[in-house]
């Protein structure tokens, strides 16, 4: 399949896709909070909570993975986007960090088929523009070497947020 089709940019809630795997813009403790998180945990369930508490944490930039309980998805991939503090305190390389170790923690589970929202661009305030090239780059540049995940669709859960993403889509696709 071409790179193209293997990354797709829909407009909606992530809490309702049938992936293998849905990945959360979580917070360092892995407790749920506001936003994308909030409505990951309400869709799921509270065993979701019980399962997070025993993974103790998150480090900036990494990924754990869980069950997906009430969720179509099999799993929730948790990941914790950096705060934007300016973008000179290691924003930019946290941020990919998220992408990266988030689609290498899939590959490890055989996970196929895998959606992430917009992370760290809501309550975290990492501009949107800046924060959708990083995270398309990133993406296209896990499934150039790999073939166990087939395919990434990028969640937006609002109209500035999908123009961003679509926008610079074809930039980093034709790179
Ligand atoms: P962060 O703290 O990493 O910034 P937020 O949850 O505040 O995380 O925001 C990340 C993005 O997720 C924002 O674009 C926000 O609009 C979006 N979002 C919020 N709820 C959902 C949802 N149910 N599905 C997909 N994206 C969502």
């Amino acid at each position: 399949m071409k790179i193209s089709e293997r990354i797709e940019i829909i407009k909606g809630d992530i809490t309702t896709l049938r992936t293998d795997a849905i990945v959360n813009a979580a917070n360092n403790s892995l407790l749920g909070g506001g936003g994308v998180d909030g409505a990951i945990h309400r869709a799921a369930g509270p065993d979701l909570l019980a399962e997070c508490r025993k993974l103790k944490g998150c480090p900036t930039g990494a990924a754990k993975i869980t069950g997906a309980y009430s969720l179509q998805a099999k799993y929730i991939i948790h990941t914790v986007g950096p705060v934007w503090r300016g973008g000179q305190h290691g924003e930019p390389q946290l941020l990919a960090g998220c992408y990266s170790n988030s689609l290498r923690i899939a590959a490890e589970n055989g996970v196929r088929t895998i959606a992430f929202p917009s992370v760290s661009t809501g309550v975290y305030g990492y501009p949107v523009e800046k924060a959708s090239m990083i995270a398309l780059r990133e993406i296209k540049a896990f499934l150039d070497l790999n073939s166990t995940v087939e395919k990434v669709t990028v969640v937006c859960f609002d109209e500035v947020t999908y123009s961003a993403y679509k926008r610079n889509y074809p930039v980093i696709i034709n790179q």
